[in-house]
């Protein structure tokens, strides 16, 4: 049988379709590049905003009308399968399977199931060993740096939040399964390795997140260790140590503030309030000034004033972060936030939405012309020149580098060159092998 994923949403859910993959691939199936070629598509979703849950329905229309013509299994897994369930038959009956996201290693079993006949097949049990995922088994996308599972679910409950509901309260791996996993990918010529969780600096499988940093960080042949996402309540004193001064460690902080309003805060739920983030950063040191910082912002919560966006403003202006994820609240069904008056007209959001990005646009230019001149590590992440001429390349500080390269030069994929800054925009810097 052959199938296809298309997978939506964060790097957690990246990974997801990597591990789905890898188990549909041990049983024998074959992966294929498009739905066309697939007997099998898998729609492995995102439930995080509204937009990304209507891409998922505009696609399950199109496989109802590519259904109607040929045989076709169509499995819907992710966020929003673990969110809607049995519902998702309802709204949409060409659908054979739905698999949650505590269920991955279900997969086969469930494809088997609908393979023997058996209609609407579901399984969205929480299974406590869902992050013990075999390594060996997942089937990585051709990529330049490689995702490693630490964690699971969250145990925070911001208000506006569908995770803690679509994947559970938090599940820690065990550091000596993480550590194989990054000696096993290391040994296949990985270079880059990300660590990943809804709530990483929470991790407790058998040491602190700190202390895992500096044992990854150990594994000989590795050069760069990455991680997302953290909550700015434990982000600790001692993993900011490691951050600055383990050389492994990339010199790059996500680190979610969501409103400069305290306020806002804490209709949110986020456990802390603006001066209490900034001291967290302050826990950076001078540091800070050689790291890039970047920072997600929810605009137009319900009760959101001019004032509290205008506080928002004013951090976004006073920490000067290199970059910013920004979008305007999303209800999301089952959150708590649902209670909350929203009365704040579309427009109004929109425009506040437009200030911010506008003003993050000229940081981000700023940030990226710091950069001009120097000559600075940086990861080729393609195989070839892209359509439009030059190399993609990403840096330590998570700049995004497009790289200008004579006719007849061949750069190694995965693999560190030395770049010199040319250009600097607000999306990415120009540069040419120094
Ligand atoms: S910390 Fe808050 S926003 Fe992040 S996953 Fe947990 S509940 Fe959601």
């Amino acid at each position: 049988m052959r199938f296809h994923i298309q997978t939506w949403g964060c790097q957690m859910n990246d990974h997801d379709g990597e591990k789905l993959s890898g188990l549909l691939s041990a049983e024998g199936f074959e992966a294929v590049d498009s739905v066309e070629e697939a007997e099998l598509v898998l729609l492995n979703t995102c439930s995080i905003r509204e937009k990304a849950v209507h891409k998922v329905y505009s696609e399950l229309g199109r496989l109802r009308e590519e259904k109607l013509r040929r045989p076709l299994v169509v499995g819907v897994t992710g966020c929003l399968a673990q969110q809607e369930q049995a519902a998702l038959f309802k709204r949409a009956p060409h659908i054979d399977l739905v698999l949650g996201t505590m269920a991955l290693r279900q997969l086969p079993r469930l494809v088997a199931e609908v393979q023997a006949g058996r209609a609407r097949v579901m399984d969205t049990t929480e299974y406590p060993d869902n992050h013990l995922f075999p390594p060996a088994v997942t089937r990585r996308r051709d990529t330049a740096k490689a995702l490693v599972t630490i964690t699971e679910g969250c145990n925070h409950a911001c208000t506006y939040c569908i995770v803690p509901t679509t994947r559970g309260t938090e599940r820690h791996r065990p550091y000596g399964d993480v550590l194989a996993e990054v000696r096993g990918l290391v040994a296949r010529g990985y270079r880059e390795v990300e660590l990943l969780g809804q709530n990483v600096n929470s991790y407790a499988g058998g040491c602190t997140f700190a202390d895992l940093l500096e044992r990854v960080s150990e594994v000989e042949g590795l050069e760069w260790l990455r991680f997302t996402t953290s909550h700015p309540m434990n982000f600790t004193r001692e993993l900011a140590r490691v951050l600055v001064t383990n050389p492994k460690v990339v010199p790059f902080l996500h680190l979610p503030l969501q409103s400069g309003s305290d306020r806002v805060l804490k209709r949110m739920l986020r456990e802390y309030t603006v001066a209490e983030y900034l001291e967290r950063l302050g826990y950076l040191g001078e540091a800070r000034t050689r790291m890039t910082l970047s920072t997600d912002f929810i605009v137009g919560f319900p009760g959101e004033t001019d004032e509290d966006f205008a506080d928002t403003l004013r951090v976004l202006e006073d920490v000067a972060f290199d970059g910013s994820f920004s979008f305007i609240y999303s209800p999301r069904p089952g959150t708590p936030a649902l209670r909350l008056r929203d009365d704040l007209p579309m427009g109004v959001k929109s425009e506040r939405l437009r200030q911010l990005q506008l003003r993050q646009a000229e940081l981000t230019q700023a940030s990226n012309t710091r950069f001009l001149g120097r000559v600075i590590p940086v990861r080729i992440e393609t195989h070839g020149p892209t359509e439009h001429g030059w190399w993609l390349a990403r840096s330590a500080e998570w700049k995004t580098i497009h790289l200008s390269v004579g006719p007849g030069r061949d750069l190694p994929f995965g693999e560190l060159v030395p770049a010199r800054i040319t250009l600097a925009s607000p999306h990415f810097l120009g540069a040419e092998p120094a």
